[in-house]
């Protein structure tokens, strides 16, 4: 058998295969075509990676970032928070609607080497021209929105609505009922951001099915999951029990150890780990990169292996990509990261500006996309 790469000696976490432990995985092509024990490849090895000290998991994916430049101090080039930091995978959350997603696709698909999937804003020009996008009801076109889904299937991964105050204005829930039409015309599911109301987070929860994902889940605001008693919402209840996805989106103002703590009590878990990076967050934090928001996870006391299959099976599933990416398992696309655990003192700071002291740091070290490795920035 001809190995093109053969990433040895690392400690494998595969939550999507079971794999936990010392592992070798070989990589031919653009594929994955083994995990074997350690020593145990046979055939003709081209290139030999020592991964000794490392984790090898299944390539990072983060459902939530803002990687459209043409939204003015907002977008972040895909590769800066993608294969530089670890990530093989980012989807972008509504930065374009069906205006100008002819542009993102040129701008921030086609030039970059980290896969791009995007939540296609309900809101014709998206985030573009301006953070109101849904206080104008005319900008709500669903058969133009319907038609870009068609055109770009293999992109487009479901509908993003922002559902809070500053974005909706007079607006209300109506939005929201226009992006679930037109995903469940589109058989996608919509990314819902939840802050501060109106609308109520009750009414906007009680509208997501199976499958659709609340983002900025765990925030500090007043009128979250969580009451003023620290005790779930019952739509919220009702919502995880038909299969609602609570995923993490830190960004700026949307993620509190607080909320993350409290909602553990009750057996609360993130479906999904993902950042709402921007250019802000990026550049000066609290968020960074993916592996910084793990970090914090790992500070919380959740264990690795819990972190990985939060920013790798599970988003895989969101996206609908199981079968491609989000595990190592033979015949998969070879997207792979390298981090390491280093011992190093960390402040950890939230959306709310709590600080947690720590004394570990998930780094990635280096990104395989497509059988290709790049170190990381
Ligand atoms: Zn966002």
């Amino acid at each position: 058998m001809q190995i093109d790469v053969l990433i040895e000696n690392g400690t494998v976490v595969d939550p999507a295969t079971g794999h936990s432990g010392r592992y070798d995985v070989a990589v031919t092509g653009d594929r994955i075509v083994g995990v074997w024990k350690p020593g145990s490849a046979g055939g003709d090895i081209c290139r030999r990676v020592n991964a000794e000290g490392c984790l090898v998991t299944p390539g990072l994916i983060d459902i939530h970032a803002h990687i459209f430049e043409a939204v003015p101090q907002m977008g972040v080039r895909p590769d800066n928070v993608g294969i530089d930091q670890g990530v093989t995978t980012v989807a972008d959350a509504g930065s374009s609607g069906e205006q100008n997603f002819h542009e993102f696709v040129e701008r921030s698909v086609i030039s970059n080497t980290t896969q791009v999937l995007a939540w296609l804003n309900i809101s014709s020009p998206g985030l573009v021209e301006g953070r109101s996008e849904l206080a104008d009801l005319n900008r709500l076109v669903a058969e133009s929105t319907l038609a870009r889904i068609a055109e770009y299937s293999d992109i487009i991964i479901g509908i993003k609505a922002r559902m809070s105050g500053s974005v909706v204005k007079e607006s209300g829930i109506y939005p929201l009922a226009v992006a679930k039409s037109v995903a469940r015309r589109a058989e996608l599911p919509v990314m819902v951001h939840i802050g501060n109301a109106p609308p109520k987070l009750q009414e906007v929860l009680d509208l997501l099915d199976e499958g659709d994902v609340v983002t900025h889940a765990f925030h500090g605001k007043r009128g979250g999951i969580l009451d003023e008693n620290g005790q779930l919402i019952p739509q919220a209840r009702r919502a995880l029990d038909r299969g609602v996805r609570f995923d993490v989106g830190h960004g700026s103002s949307s993620f509190s150890f607080a909320t993350m703590n409290q909602a553990r009590e009750l057996g609360i878990m993130p479906y999904s780990i993902s950042t709402d990076l921007y250019l802000e967050n990026w550049l000066r934090g609290p968020v960074y990169s993916l592996t910084m928001t793990m970090t914090k996870f790992l500070a919380l006391g959740y264990s690795i292996e819990q972190i990985i299959e939060w920013t790798t099976a599970a988003p895989a599933r969101i996206l609908r990509r199981s079968n491609e990416i989000g595990t190592l398992k033979e015949g998969t696309i070879a997207d792979i990261s390298i981090l390491k655990v280093v011992d190093q003192p960390v402040e950890l700071v939230d959306s709310e500006n709590e600080k947690l002291s720590f004394d570990k740091l998930i780094q990635a070290q280096y990104t395989m996309k497509s059988g290709e490795l790049y170190p990381c920035k």
